[in-house]
């Protein structure tokens, strides 16, 4: 019999967000936090520009793609490392930094990808308890031990939507040992705008074992295309180079990644909406007598104060009426939901489904 390494069978795939209701045309899709706006129209027309050029290898170093997100952000453009999703990042820092025997911390309701790529190496995942859905720096250092390799961070985190300020991620690495890589997972970066955060930039350039890791997927607009990147120390950009598939980066997402992250007024517009429909559609949950917790990110996390079965009966009388939100008990949160800021129309029919329901 054909046996995988071990450690692979205990994991549980990840199961992503639902996108069709049989018997539903028009479907709500608020399970997997993408952009209600779509992408940046630059990048469209950089996507439907290439279809003549789908017979070649696309650029396997992303010249132009890193010299776009280098000038747009600021960062040399040698550290910097692109890949398919950020999900491809957290998987390449995985095999090389981490193996059997090692230990990769994250928060006790981090993204699930941590642990889920920590095994596929053969690495145990350790999850460090959290106060107020937030991750607490005094816990996670407590579960550090000569096996810990990595720690992953996601600010904010999904799907609590908290954050850690930056004084306190730059305690956590301060904290850490000189041999642990911190992640800091900024993948909802753009959607911040509290005065204390920071995208985790800064404590990259400080050292030599802090990378800061974004996506395409959500402020941009670029989910199906899979692009991500990381800010690295040099000497991670040279390990990470070795270990990334010679073109794992298609030409098409390169070049709508050009597009948008030069569209600055697109990320203004998605952030602005974002900000106004999660502050509105966090009063109408208040007003029903549930708790969406406070988020930083592009969605909100509604606790229902019966417990799960609430929660789970509320997600399937919202699917009835088509629309699709996030089951949070993989993550350990039984008891809520995960309801990503759609358009205003999306944001209105789900309020009015939720007041239906509760009614
Ligand atoms: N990190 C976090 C915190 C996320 O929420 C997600 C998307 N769900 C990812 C990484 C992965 O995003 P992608 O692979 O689409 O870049």
């Amino acid at each position: 019999m054909i046996t995988p390494r071990p450690g692979i069978l205990d994991i549980q795939p990840y199961v992503g967000g639902e996108s069709s209701v049989p018997g539903h045309n028009r479907v709500v899709r608020l399970a997997s936090n993408e952009n209600p706006l779509g992408a940046s129209p630059r990048a469209m027309t950089a996507y439907e520009s290439l279809k003549g050029e789908l017979h070649r290898y696309p650029d396997g170093g992303a010249m132009a793609l890193r010299w776009a997100i280098s000038e747009e952000e600021g960062l040399d453009p040698d550290s910097i490392v692109c890949g398919a999703g950020s999900d491809e990042l957290i998987s390449l820092l995985m095999r090389a930094y981490a193996g059997p025997g090692d230990e990769v911390l994250h928060s006790a309701h981090g993204f699930l990808m941590y642990p889920i790529s920590a095994r596929t190496v053969g690495a145990t995942p350790v999850a460090a308890p959290e106060v107020n859905l937030t991750a607490d720096v005094d816990s996670l250092l407590v579960k550090v031990t000569p096996r810990t390799r990595l720690v992953f961070i996601a600010n904010p985190n999904n799907p609590t939507g908290s954050y850690l300020s930056a004084a306190e991620l730059q305690r956590l690495r301060a904290g850490l040992p000189g041999d642990v890589l911190l992640v800091v997972d900024a993948a909802y970066a753009e959607y911040v705008d509290e005065a204390d955060y920071s995208n985790g930039a800064e404590l990259v350039k400080a050292g030599d074992n802090v990378v800061m890791i974004r996506t395409f997927s959500k402020i941009h607009g670029l989910a199906s295309l899979r692009l991500g990147w990381g800010f690295c120390p040099p000497a991670v950009a040279d390990i990470l180079n070795r270990v990334r598939g010679p073109f794992n980066v298609s030409q098409s997402a390169q070049e709508a990644g050009v597009a948008a992250i030069r569209d600055r007024e697109f990320q203004r517009q998605s952030a602005a909406h974002n900000k106004r429909w999660r502050a509105w559609f966090a009063g109408e949950v208040a007003a029903m007598g549930l708790t969406a917790c406070p988020s930083a990110g592009n969605f909100l996390l509604v606790r229902f104060p019966d417990g799960a079965d609430e929660a789970l009966a509320t997600l399937a009388a919202l699917k009835e009426r088509g629309v699709l939100v996030r089951n949070m008990a993989g993550y350990g949160l039984p008891d809520a939901l995960r309801i990503t800021v759609g358009t205003e129309e999306e944001m209105r029919i789900t309020a009015d489904a939720l007041k239906e329901i509760r009614a």
